[in-house]
């Protein structure tokens, strides 16, 4: 069976994917590579090939195959496949730090750009599981603890200088990158043909890209995005990018949460990821705001706070254990680094914000509400990411991002409903 795929490597179909399996010594311990009875093909994303392969004792692998272009847009969007390469290398290195917080990588075939990944079949997507009114407790904790060990781990707290240097080298991303930078950092305001909103939030789009604080603090973030490389981060940590699987099968209390595809990871600055968290709790929040529950909305706000303090304890956990050279790297250095990265995690999480509201790339937490309710729902997140530009100096504090956020999605709430 042929995919019809245009690419210069083998693309894998149902078929071939068996025998992949079977190609690859390092996955026998995994699966039964001779009685597999079971191939899904899973990718809901906008990137990438994933099946899902059961044996006859229910084991299970998954093989995630690169693209040489975008899947959401077609082939006319060419994107290196070697982003599977990098996906690899930022499990490998996460999965030392975190083990517990990301899928186990069994295997990477650098010829087929493809990983062979632990099954995480019993687990769910957060994102979807969020929009079913789901809460997945323990999560949001979990994130920020992965964001805090990666971030130690990773830099140059954590590795040695001239083994962090080599990391950093091989992590260089700028395909990837790029995508990042335009269609976060200057896409909802410049506007490439890539963006859309309903007619009834044109206005506010048009407001979004008029106004000169958010454009100026977009640029500094962007010039931050772009030359820090503090840690080699996820680089697309959203919620669609982590799986929960709650102790009681159903939403309460995780006892597994795992980010998973990282092929945006590069060397960047840490509150990239954190901001990228948060902006998606917003985003949920809009989206239970829309829907009239109050109580939910609050909930999911507080996952703001919920992450922060997982990823300072954590971090600061990190500091006491890690042997940190104390000669230059004393307490001053470490209140700094949390200190900054608190704030710019509400700058990075504005970014964030607009570009799922007005950009290409957008969250089925607000696309699937019904329209009436989407326009308010978009109106909030757009005007919280002009306001924790022009807060995110003041007081800096999870719980005041989480306020500001609060009463500006119910100020511009749309016709509310009590039904969810
Ligand atoms: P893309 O980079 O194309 O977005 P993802 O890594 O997000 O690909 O995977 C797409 C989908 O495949 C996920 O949303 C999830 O439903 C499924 N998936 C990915 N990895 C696994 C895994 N290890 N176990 C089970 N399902 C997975
Ligand atoms: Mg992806």
């Amino acid at each position: 069976m042929t995919t019809g795929i245009d690419a210069p490597y083998e693309i894998l179909t149902p078929d071939t994917a068996v025998a992949h399996l079977a190609s690859r010594p390092a996955l026998a311990g995994h699966i039964d590579t001779a009685d597999v009875r079971s191939v899904r093909e899973v990718g809901d994303g906008n990137l990438n090939l994933v099946f899902v392969l059961t044996d006859g004792a229910g084991r299970g692998v998954v093989l995630k195959q690169a693209l040489p272009y975008v899947r959401l847009v077609g082939p006319s969007w060419r994107l290196t496949p070697d982003r599977a390469r990098h996906e690899a290398e930022a499990l490998r290195l996460h999965g030392r730090l975190a083990p517990e917080l990301v899928p186990e990588l069994y295997d990477y075939d650098p010829d087929r750009y493809v990983l062979a990944l632990e099954d995480l079949s019993d687990h769910r997507v957060w994102r979807t599981a969020l929009n079913d009114g789901l809460r997945h407790d323990g999560a949001a904790e979990a994130m920020g603890r992965y964001v805090a060990a990666v971030a130690f781990g990773t830099s140059v707290l954590g590795l040695d200088a001239a083994v962090r240097a080599g990391t950093l080298a091989a992590s260089v991303n700028p395909e990837l990158c790029l995508i990042t930078e335009d269609l976060v950092f200057t896409e909802p305001y410049v506007d490439a043909g890539r963006n859309s909103v309903l007619p009834a939030n044109e206005a506010d789009a048009a407001d979004l890209a008029a106004d000169r604080t958010m454009v100026d603090a977009m640029g500094r973030a962007k010039w931050t995005f772009m030359t820090r490389a503090e840690a080699l981060l996820h680089g697309d940590l959203h919620t669609g990018s982590v799986m929960v699987r709650a102790a009681d099968g159903e939403g309460g209390p995780v006892d597994s949460a795992k980010a998973f595809d990282s092929e945006f990871a590069f060397y960047g600055p840490v509150a990239f990821d954190l901001g990228a968290l948060w902006a998606n709790y917003v985003i949920a929040a809009a989206r239970a705001t829309a829907l009239g529950d109050d109580d939910r909305a609050a909930w999911a706000l507080g996952l703001c706070t919920r992450t922060w303090d997982a990823f300072e304890a954590e971090f600061r956990g990190a500091w006491e254990d890690g042997r940190v050279d104390p000669r230059m790297f004393g307490d001053d250095l470490r209140e700094h680094l949390l200190a900054t990265w608190r704030a710019e995690a509400w700058l990075f999480g504005a970014a964030k914000m607009t570009r799922r509201i007005v950009g290409l790339a957008k969250t089925t937490d607000i696309e699937t509400l019904p329209p009436p309710l989407r326009e308010g729902a978009a109106r909030g997140v757009l005007r919280t990411a002009r306001r924790w530009v022009r807060e995110h100096e003041v007081d800096s504090t999870p719980r005041r991002a989480e306020d500001v956020a609060g009463e500006l999605l119910v100020a511009t709430r749309t016709r509310s409903t009590s039904q969810q």
